[in-house]
């Protein structure tokens, strides 16, 4: 039960929130004014404090060295008793339980700061085997340049120890490393420290000034993960580090954790300024997604064209000129790093819309492959009568690699540039002997492939078995053949929002439901942690549920993943859209 620590904000693993004493503590945040130490049981036996809402009493603990064997671990592991104050327990990442209390301190952090092997192992054991509403405490470890990427991995609780000591040793800290102050001839901060003339600037300054920096770097993470973009930060911001370049690396290696913890929507833009972008879950999961789940329902020729920088790719001038081309007689894929492939149905959905990308006309070799085996992937699960390759030169190598694999023979339609008139009347008249599909066609076609990318293969067949479409894209409606609505296109993110008539075809059909099992109440606006009883085990933020109980039946969307909704004593577990009383 966690009554003094509440998560308001996720962004993956990192999270935004406050420690509730009777100042309120913003997080990831530093602790060290907050913080009474019941002490160590080896030197004394040790009565239970007092403990009080203004601060977070760390209980009697009995540290261990790093690398005791577990047995012994085990065998001196204290019995956290329940009390009713903001407390903290110790804990080591090999024997970590949940001891109800608000925060864990990890017992060994300091021996794990500088390498990225054992730190992403320890932080992915504890926050498995703590309750994921508690706070995440490493002590001594944090500096301004470490602690947007130790966010990013889950730590919620710092100090000031590290980086206060370092200036007592004359070691200058900014969020880009470290300078012995003696090497610097001017001091490159504006903080009120740094006033202090050159010549004057001793260590007590320099504590003083990493201190403040310490601070401004944790509003910075707060702030990024608020805006969903921490992880565009830390591809920057940790490569001035091998250790943290290195941690993110392996944290990208621990898919399941990030998957997990990541939303399958955003508002926030990705920018794709780096090759570690392409090993990001959301771009991962696109990928996955529209491999696997998605399938193409136009009976035409393929049309491979490239991204336009202006999102959605229809509203580009150059994306008007291949629509004039076209003229509804093939199927149009876009082809861009760092998404892959994108199907004309799924030009709005997450993240086909939410990204930004460095253009320089060359492809990297990891972006060439990694584009590639994803167009192989796409060419092998959907069978085209035709497929033409309607892109510049420099996609030629994709396109041909992935040909081969997938053993499909492109046609080439572009000279020399895809928007020159020659390139385009060859687009045209490679299409001239080709019937044109009809609006609804297109209409139907986008709103079942959607709900196939969304809720899983078959969907859109299952949950659109009759379908009558209403208003203009992007704002479509599904309606079914007798009127009743179904659901309605998101145009943000191009994905669907469940009507009640829509939700029960959900748990009717064969497609998995994310379900949200709650108490015997009738939710209104919102569904809170504690009522929930049950929830599926792979619903993410931003998903689609169905929420029921003895009272009510419900459509929502999640705000927690489905683990954290049965772990979590405090915060809305889902949004409700429509409710109805039983
Ligand atoms: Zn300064």
């Amino acid at each position: 039960m966690t009554e003094y620590f509440e998560i308001h904000d996720r962004d993956g693993p990192a999270r935004r929130g406050e420690l509730r004493l009777s100042e309120s503590v913003r997080t990831p945040g530093l602790v060290d004014d907050y913080l009474v130490d019941a002490g160590s049981e080896w030197t004394a036996e040790r009565d239970l404090p007092e403990g009080d809402e203004s601060m977070l009493t760390v209980l009697p603990h009995r540290g261990l060295p790093g690398g005791t064997p577990d047995e012994v671990q085990e065998a001196f592991t204290v019995d956290y008793p329940d009390v009713d104050f903001p407390s903290a327990a110790v804990v080591s990442s090999d024997t970590a339980q949940e001891q109800g209390t608000d925060a864990y301190i990890l017992s060994n952090a300091q021996e794990l700061a500088g390498h990225a092997a054992a730190f992403v192992e320890a932080i992915i054991e504890t926050r498995a085997a703590i309750p994921s509403d508690t706070a995440l405490y490493l002590s001594g470890v944090a500096t301004p340049g470490n602690v947007a990427t130790l966010a990013y991995a889950g730590v919620d609780l710092f100090d000031t120890d590290k980086a206060v000591v370092k200036g007592t040793q004359g070691k200058y800290l900014t969020t880009d490393g470290e300078a012995f102050l003696e090497d610097l001839d001017e001091l490159p901060c504006a903080c009120p420290a740094c006033q202090t003339p050159r010549s004057e600037f001793g260590r007590e300054e320099c504590a003083e000034h990493n201190e403040h920096v310490l601070r401004a770097a944790l509003g910075t993470v707060r702030e990024r993960i608020r805006a969903g973009r921490l992880r565009d930060y830390i591809e920057g911001q940790a490569r001035h580090e091998q250790w943290l370049t290195a941690t993110f690396r392996r944290l990208d290696q621990q898919y399941s954790y990030l998957e997990q913890r990541t939303p399958v929507l955003r508002r926030a833009e990705i920018t794709a300024a780096t090759d570690d972008t392409l090993r990001r879950v959301e771009i991962q999961r696109y990928a996955e997604r529209v491999t696997n789940r998605y399938h193409c329902r136009f009976d035409k020729p393929l049309v491979l064209v490239p991204c336009s920088a202006r999102k959605p790719y229809s509203e580009s001038q150059s994306h008007g000129q291949f629509h004039d081309a076209i003229q509804y007689r093939a199927h149009l894929v876009s082809m861009t790093s760092p998404i892959g492939v994108v199907p004309q149905e799924l030009e709005l959905t997450y993240p086909a819309q939410h990204y930004d990308s460095v253009v320089t006309g060359n492809w990297t070799a990891t972006e060439i492959e990694f584009v590639s085996d994803i167009l192989a992937a796409y060419l092998e699960s959907n069978e085209y009568p035709r497929a033409i390759a309607h892109l510049p030169g420099d996609y030629r190598e994709i396109v041909e690699r992935a040909g081969e694999t997938a053993g499909v023979e492109f046609e080439y339609t572009v000279s020399d540039h895809p928007t020159t008139a020659d390139s385009l009347a060859n687009l045209a008249s490679t299409l001239s002997e080709e019937t044109t599909y009809m609006k609804r066609e297109r209409q139907h076609n986008t709103l079942r492939a959607i709900a196939d990318y969304q809720f899983g293969d078959g969907a859109g067949d299952d949950l659109f078995e009759d379908l009558a479409v209403e208003s203009r894209y992007p704002k479509l409606r599904a309606n079914s053949t007798d009127g009743e609505q179904l659901a309605m296109l998101v145009p943000e993110y191009g994905l669907l929002a469940l009507t009640l008539a829509g939700g029960r075809r959900w748990v009717e059909s064969d497609v998995p439901t994310k379900r949200v099992e709650i108490d015997a109440f009738v939710p209104h606006g919102s569904v809170l942690a504690p009522g929930v009883v049950d929830a599926s085990e792979d619903i993410r933020v931003g998903d689609e549920v169905v929420i029921e109980g003895p009272k009510a039946f419900a459509v929502g969307r999640a705000e927690m993943s489905g683990p954290e909704m049965i772990d979590s004593t405090r915060g809305i577990a889902s949004t409700v859209r429509h409710v109805e009383e039983k």
